[in-house]
């Protein structure tokens, strides 16, 4: 049977799409809906993000609309018009050079044909046209019938078109985890005859590429795709490792395939990046600690070594520095082993270890892990600690420094010498009122800092 995708000859419009296009009409100018929003509506899948193409060039596009349109990209001939309070982009026909960053050509040479603007995009699927006078599809490389097989595929050669812009590779892998695809095998030839010139490609895009695919519904589809066409080894190399990192005890899988299962459990749960991000990244250290034992193997520590590599990993990707230092933590501290004879004391050094505002995240991502190991783990310990932690945070006691009774300069004011001796001092006094929350007032904690004096 035929999918609707293949079928479809019109693409339903919306009322502001249709009288956009006709005041490009009007003025003598086509005005086409491109790219994601015609393949995204032919798959069923909603998809707000429109892009235009127009035969009109940027100034006349300015001429149509005075007032209403923002210069966004006027070098690669995209401007924003404002639009019954929306915001349009409509880029001019174009052909151009290589791509610097994910969206604009580093050369552009305006055309007026929408065949020359649709050959130099990436793939098949994403060449698609839909005109916004009465919605007729126009498809010059069948890209229906790719979304119908379900396949990825380059347009024209696929060796020439890597070489023009090297991330439209990983953009490949992303689609294809995005829409559950295949990618097609001339295309994937290509990909891993190439795959080492990603080098050439700056870290931000890598990133923004890598992120989408971990954002997707099908992410370990798009990593594996990665490592399979060799993009892998010049994106994450340390997780490539852990390919045949043998686990033993309950671990049925290798490290790497773990940790692909721990991926897709955190996009199941719909968990935000950080958590996918930790998720793909929390035994990263195995490999590295991996000991040989008489029945199993142990890591101890991986996850001491897991949260730096981490860090040196975010920091290569050119990640946000509170992107990177959530995502560490989370590695760093999953290896927590409750059990019910945790003091409250315990618990609440835990939080302070945590950080109040990471604790969701934590849990996620212990799910995440705890699902993949087992499918349906029992959990009841988790549960039992999120729970205390609920408790313990509504008698909202001293959990940092900065919730002592006493400061810095309260306890100089006591007679306690400025220096390292003062922030010792206050850290001791943490640990006390970690363990007994009625310490923390200022007599008691003065009195306390003296005695640690003596
Ligand atoms: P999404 O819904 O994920 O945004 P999209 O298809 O809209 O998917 P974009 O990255 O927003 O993807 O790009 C919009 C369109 O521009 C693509 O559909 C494609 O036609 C073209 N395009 C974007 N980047 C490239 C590239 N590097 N090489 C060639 N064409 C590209
Ligand atoms: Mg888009």
């Amino acid at each position: 049977m035929l999918s609707s995708a293949v079928v479809k000859t019109k693409c339903t419009l919306d009322g502001n799409t249709k009288a956009l296009g006709r005041i490009f009409a009007d003025h003598g100018y086509r005005l086409y809906l491109v790219g994601g929003a015609v393949r995204d509506y032919l798959m069923g899948i909603p998809n707000d993000d429109y892009d235009f193409a127009t035969d009109a060039r940027p100034h006349e596009v300015m001429a149509m609309f005075p007032h209403h349109v923002i210069p966004t990209g006027l070098q690669h001939g995209t401007v924003t018009v404002r639009f019954r309070r929306q915001s349009y982009e409509v880029t001019t026909f174009r052909s151009e050079g290589g791509y610097s960053d994910s969206r604009h050509p580093d050369s552009v040479t305006f055309v007026r044909s929408l065949e020359s603007d649709l050959e130099r995009r990436d793939f098949t699927i994403n060449a698609l046209a839909a005109d916004t006078l009465d919605g007729t599809i126009i498809d010059h490389h069948d890209g229906r019938g790719d979304l119908h097989r379900r396949l990825i595929r380059a347009i024209g050669d696929p060796d020439e078109r890597f070489a023009e812009d090297a991330l439209r590779m990983l953009r490949a892998c992303r689609f294809a985890a995005r829409l559950d695809f295949d990618i097609d095998r001339r295309t994937f030839e290509a990909m891993k005859r190439l795959s080492s010139t990603l080098t050439r490609v700056s870290a931000e895009r890598i990133r923004d590429e890598l992120y989408k695919t971990l954002m997707s519904d099908h992410p370990s589809r798009g990593i594996e795709l990665m490592r399979t066409s060799g993009l892998l080894d010049h994106i994450l190399p340390e997780l490539v490792r852990c390919v045949a990192i043998a686990q033993g005890g309950m671990h049925s899988m290798d490290v790497y395939h773990h940790s692909l299962a721990a991926l897709d459990e955190s996009a199941r749960h719909a968990y935000p990046l950080a958590v996918r991000l930790a998720a793909l990244l929390h035994d990263i250290g195995k490999p590295s600690c991996r000991v040989e034992g008489e029945d199993r193997c142990t890591f101890h520590g991986h996850e001491i070594t897991g949260g730096e590599m981490v860090d040196g990993i975010m920091r290569r990707l050119k990640s946000s520095n509170e992107e990177r230092q959530l995502v560490s933590l989370l590695v760093r501290q999953h290896m927590f082993n409750y059990t019910p004879s945790w003091s409250d004391g315990a618990v609440r050094r835990f939080i302070n270890r945590v950080g109040k505002d990471n604790l969701e995240a934590l849990f996620q991502l212990r799910i995440a892990d705890a699902c993949a190991i087992s499918g349906t783990p029992s959990m009841d310990g988790l549960w039992e600690l999120e729970e205390r932690i609920g408790t313990i945070l509504d008698s909202s006691p001293a959990l940092t420094v900065k919730d002592l009774a006493v400061d810095g300069h309260d306890l100089m004011a006591a007679g306690i010498k400025p220096g390292p001796v003062l922030g010792r001092t206050l850290s001791a006094l943490l640990e006390a009122v970690l363990d007994d929350p009625s310490l923390n007032d200022k007599d008691t904690l003065t009195a306390l800092a003296l005695g640690l004096q003596s």
